[in-house]
């Protein structure tokens, strides 16, 4: 072990034997292969840690904290494991995972008040599915990550997609926060719950809910999570247009975000939709997966849209260098067609309307199982920038000039990058480049992708010229969008958030850590945050 002192080694192989003995064998794992798949996330992995611990209860968490705080063993969260900005990767083997995944009950839903308590670990798929039958959904309802993705997770480094067309991010849903400090003390941040009563409203004096917004998991550990509902519209539908240049479709997208007239748009480079389209292996494999009974109600919807696009899509994808998609619901269907019409009007002549191919699907399955790897098995990783729409283009032109700098490198290893794009609410514009190269499967995505999909692709051998170049482009890509102004969800250890503060701002945020978190054991390097 790394760590120093026969001493401390002792406390901590006690404290670790006190918490089996606990937990049980089940809840309390440390065989080699468990610590390894744990502390890798969707881009890499981490330090091994010394086990992973996964409460069912409230008490247990306690338990589990106030043990690893007191052997000065660090405790890094995970909910889903479906981040890939090294956001709970260990960075010291004197650590625990502290896997929250099991936490994940529906509590409560109450129709009248429209609100809905949920343990943290519960995923957006399974608090979605609980609310459908009452006619109501959370008023950000995930991530397309969401099969697996929590509410914890999504809640502590801001998640966007469902909803965030008229919402914006995940915070917009929360609540109220129930938390484990790193003393093990419990904090409840509303201020409008008395005496068992739900959180129902969040503007009661400071919003202590908000100040655990993307925390990325630094500020404590989230065990129950309110979230704000609304009435599930009854009728939805989706348009999608083709765009000739990137001013086209921006100008676009801001309008129609500007006039609050989808619940969701995204658009992709026409280039990405045709490596997707092209990929038959993966096509065939889906079919094979759906036959086989193993996909979602509403599935079939998608493998019909799926079939048109084999007839009609890659004719128009050929002639399409932008294309976005735009998702509106009504509560009838005269209402629905009105709402597709004004989206109609506001896109006008900057775009094309197309089969609503992609619309439809993503319409169909929105927690399809999460696509670890990209097309032909490639491994992927996706970064983003935020942008005032104003200042996305000029970021745009930097970013193809910052590209071609790369592309002979680029195409000797087998390096594809690709863009895709979000409204997140009216006035923010979200830019996301998905570099994919050809590597080895790690563990995580080997458990993870559908076992049709991993058979019908050849893995690639390791590659770490590649991964190498990869890593560069990560680096240079985050310095690139911070030079043009972005802001970030999914913080993480990755993205900038202290760099170039007021000391003001540095000071108020280190005494917040510091009251919740003295001795830096929650999650360490987070957000960038230190001890001092
Ligand atoms: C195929 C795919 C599709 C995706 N689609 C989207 C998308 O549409 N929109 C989007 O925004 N993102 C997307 N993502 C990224 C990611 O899945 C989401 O942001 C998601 O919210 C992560 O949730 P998680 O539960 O997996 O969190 P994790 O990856 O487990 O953790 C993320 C962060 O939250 C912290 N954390 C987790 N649980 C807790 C808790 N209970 N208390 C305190 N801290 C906690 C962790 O420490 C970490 O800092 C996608 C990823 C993949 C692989």
């Amino acid at each position: 072990m790394a760590y120093a002192g026969a001493e401390a080694r002792y406390q901590v192989s006690n404290t670790l034997a006190q918490l089996r003995a606990t937990l049980g064998a089940a809840k309390f794992r440390d065989s080699l292969a468990v610590r390894a798949l744990y502390s890798q996330d969707v881009y890499r992995c981490g330090t091994t840690p010394l086990a992973v611990v996964s409460p069912t209860t409230v008490d247990e968490v306690v338990t589990a904290v106030r043990a690893a705080t007191a052997a000065n063993v660090a405790i890094f969260v995970r909910g889903g494991g479906m981040s890939y900005t090294d956001a709970y990767l260990p960075d010291r083997e004197r650590a625990i995972v502290l896997d929250l995944s099991r936490l994940n009950r529906v509590l409560s839903i109450s129709v009248e008040d429209l609100h809905a308590t949920v343990e943290a670990g519960c995923t957006w798929a399974d608090l979605d599915t609980a609310l459908a039958p009452h006619g109501l959904r959370a008023v950000f309802w995930g991530p397309m990550s969401g099969k697996l993705a929590t509410v914890g997770g999504g809640m502590s480094q801001g998640a966007a997609t469902f909803g965030s067309g008229r919402h914006g991010t995940s915070a917009a849903a929360a609540l109220s926060f129930q938390l484990v400090l790193a003393s093990g003390e419990i904090l409840e941040t509303s201020a409008s719950a008395h005496d068992g009563q739900a959180a129902f409203f969040r503007n009661y004096g400071p919003d202590l809910t908000a100040l655990f917004t993307g925390d990325a998991g630094a500020l404590g550990v989230k065990t129950a999570v309110t979230l704000q509902l609304e009435p599930r519209p009854g009728h939805g539908d989706g348009l999608t247009f083709s765009f000739a240049d990137f001013a086209a479709l921006r100008q676009a997208v801001s309008r129609v975000a500007r006039e609050g007239l989808a619940t969701e748009v995204f658009g992709l480079e026409g280039a990405l939709a045709r490596f997707v389209a092209g990929d038959q292996s993966a096509e065939e494999a889906v079919k094979a997966w759906l036959a086989a009974g193993r996909a979602q109600a509403g599935a079939l919807q998608a493998v019909k849209q799926m079939s048109r696009m084999a007839w009609h899509g890659k004719r128009f994808l050929a002639g399409s260098p932008y294309l976005a998609n735009f998702l509106t619901e009504a509560r009838d269907g005269a209402a629905l067609r009105t709402a597709l019409d004004a989206i109609r009007q506001s896109v006008g002549d900057d775009g094309l309307e197309i089969a609503n191919t992609m619309a439809a699907v993503t319409r169909a399955t929105p927690f399809p199982a999460p696509m670890l790897l990209g097309p032909e098995g490639l491994r992927l990783l996706p970064l983003h920038g935020i942008f005032a729409p104003s200042q996305v283009e000029a970021f745009h032109n930097a970013f193809r000039a910052w590209c071609d700098t790369h592309r002979s490198h680029c195409d000797r290893l087998g390096i594809k990058v690709y863009t895709v794009f979000a409204s997140c609410g009216a006035s923010a514009f979200l830019y996301e480049p998905v570099i994919y190269w050809p590597d080895v499967w790690p563990a995580l995505h080997r458990e993870t992708m559908p076992a049709q999909m991993l058979a019908a692709w050849r893995e690639p051998a390791a590659n770490p010229d590649a991964r190498a170049l990869v890593e560069t482009m990560r680096l240079e890509i985050i310095e690139l969008m911070k030079q043009s102004g972005a802001a970030h969800l999914q913080i993480g250890r990755a993205y900038p958030y202290l760099q170039d503060r007021d000391p003001i701002f540095l000071a108020l945020l280190s005494a917040v850590k510091r009251a919740v978190d003295p001795h830096g054991l929650i999650n360490p390097g987070a957000l960038g945050l230190r001890p001092d």
